[in-house]
């Protein structure tokens, strides 16, 4: 009874550990490997995939910061 309980409490720490080791997953489906498509900053003209851009008003750019600059 003993030996199940421990079993139990290692089996719950190491899924708590797993959750919280996770890194932020990108918003991109697995197995998606299609070409991304390329946008480009509204404020200084960069290429960069679109999962990577920060999107405002329907335009898109490179960082938090030139979406600012470009308020
Ligand atoms: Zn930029």
């Amino acid at each position: 009874m003993r030996q199940a309980f421990l079993i139990l409490l290692v089996l719950v720490v190491f899924f708590l550990l797993r959750r919280k080791s996770t890194p932020r997953a990108r918003r991109r489906a697995p197995g998606d490997d299609r070409p991304e498509r390329m946008v480009e900053c509204a404020r200084c003209g960069v290429n960069l995939p679109i999962s990577e851009s920060i999107r405002a008003r329907g335009r898109y750019y490179c960082s938090e910061d030139h979406r600012e600059r470009d308020a």
